[in-house]
């Protein structure tokens, strides 16, 4: 199926897009189309862990990874397909006061959301998380029963097929390469199979997105930053419904995959592209960082050591677009009627879609609450700021994921070892 004239054409069929599309359907806009440059879920969403954790350090995200974690649990019977929700609970492990003072903060957010947690001990973190062998340097822990991870193909191609009950168009093997204005208006745009006309795209091209935008003269510092994790084979005890952890201080997450575990981080030295180098049409890179990967594997080996005799089954890695505020781009462009972002989600576009696409219901509505005109792409435009400086902030948004602002988290230094952390 080649593209055709639409009121609306969102462009990319990651979790973002297909999201998006399926609830602009369901709002009412029925001549609408998807188009993605291969298949659906191809780029960074085949790559996410699918991890969706709910509490949060703000109310407002907490709400909406809340209103996340209720779609996907009934996503069957609410859009009529399965995400593969696995609602297996979660523990955010505390090794220092630091981050024990951080996880009751997010607790007192999660009470106010009328989110179920709970506090628990080392003893009682073992006993949720069995496959956790060595608890001794655990201070407290934070138990989020009702948290999970989502199987990011699935879930993808559940809201695609939601979309196309709605009357939505899904094509897919046909890269958009420019977007048509007449008057600072969208009138259509240009794809490998030709060109078609439309009123309204929205940009949910994921790392691609600034670049896109590039093309229609937006600058918006969309910027790919490295991430990565790795499954290894078998390990006894772990199985899918092993409850997702987090550990801030390693800056490390785990669950189960299969019957082996899946173990990724964040580096304090990450890797980003500067984004004026990626256009359109950029491969990007897919090597593996081995290094990295050993060093989440070094610092989780301190909770469960047989990390490290298994062999590693698999890698996976992406570039998901980060912002220099690690806040999403969501939103009507201004000067450009028609111009539409869905991006810059900070490497929670697959637990976030649902959050976001409703986000971006909002920001076409004549009255936007004022959270999602804070995340409006508009505070970048007209551009004031430096690429560089962009790419860097952008990066360290990524490399200090699990730590609040203002807070000092020990880091990871050479060979995974803690460098300044209090191990009891
Ligand atoms: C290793 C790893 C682990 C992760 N773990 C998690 C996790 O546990 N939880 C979580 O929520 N998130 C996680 N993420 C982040 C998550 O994958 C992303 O935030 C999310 O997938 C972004 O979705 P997207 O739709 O914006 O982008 P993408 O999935 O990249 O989709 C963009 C799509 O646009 C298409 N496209 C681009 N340009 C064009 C064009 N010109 N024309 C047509 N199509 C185009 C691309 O082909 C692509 O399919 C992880 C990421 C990685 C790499």
């Amino acid at each position: 199926m080649s593209p055709v004239d639409a009121q609306v054409t969102v462009i990319g069929g990651g979790a973002v897009g297909a999201a998006a599309t399926y609830y602009l359907a369901k709002a009412g806009y029925t001549d609408i189309q998807l188009v993605e440059a291969h298949h659906l879920a191809s780029a960074t969403t085949s790559q996410a862990a699918g991890l969706l954790g709910q509490a949060r350090t703000t109310l407002d995200r907490t709400r909406l990874s809340m209103a996340s974690a209720q779609l996907f649990r009934n996503m069957e019977r609410d859009v009529g397909y399965p995400s593969d929700w696995r609602e297996t609970g979660s523990l955010r492990i505390a090794l220092s006061d630091t981050s024990v003072a951080e996880i009751e903060l997010i607790a007192s957010v999660a009470a106010q959301a009328g989110l179920e947690f709970h506090l628990v001990d080392s003893a009682e973190t073992q006993r949720m998380c069995p496959t956790l062998e060595d608890v001794s340097a655990i201070r407290k822990s934070l138990w989020i029963p009702t948290d999970g991870y989502v199987q990011p193909h699935t879930l993808t191609q559940a809201y695609a097929a939601g979309a196309r009950d709605l009357g939505a168009r899904i094509i897919t093997n046909c890269r958009v390469l420019d977007v048509q204005l007449t008057q600072g208006q969208v009138t259509g745009i240009v794809t490998e199979d030709g060109v078609t006309s439309t009123e309204m795209v929205v940009n949910a091209a994921g790392p691609w997105a600034g670049a896109l935008a590039r093309q229609s003269g937006i600058e918006l510092p969309v910027v790919p930053v490295l991430h990565e994790y790795f499954v290894t084979d078998s390990v006894p005890g772990w199985h899918n419904g092993t409850p997702c952890l987090r550990i801030p201080e390693i800056q490390v997450y785990a669950r189960g995959e299969g019957e082996g575990i899946l173990c990724g981080g964040f580096e304090h030295a990450g890797t980003s592209l500067d984004p004026t180098t990626v256009d359109v049409r950029t491969q990007l890179p897919d090597d593996p960082h081995w290094d990295v990967l050993g060093q989440f594997a070094t610092a989780f080996a301190r909770f469960v050591p047989r990390v490290s005799d298994v062999g590693i089954r698999t890698a996976f890695r992406g570039w998901p677009g980060f912002t220099p505020d690690g806040r999403f781009l969501v939103g009507p462009v201004q000067g450009l009627r028609g111009y539409v972002m869905a991006a810059g989600c900070n490497a929670h576009g697959v637990s976030g879609s649902a959050g976001l696409a409703e986000h971006l219901l909002d920001s076409l509505s004549n009255n936007p609450s004022n959270y999602v005109q804070t995340l409006s792409p508009n505070r970048f435009l007209p551009r004031t700021w430096d690429w560089q400086d962009a790419q860097r902030a952008a990066q360290a948004i990524c490399e200090n994921y699990y730590p609040m602002p203002g807070t000092s988290i020990p880091r990871i230094s050479e060979g995974g070892r803690l460098a300044g952390a209090t191990y009891q």
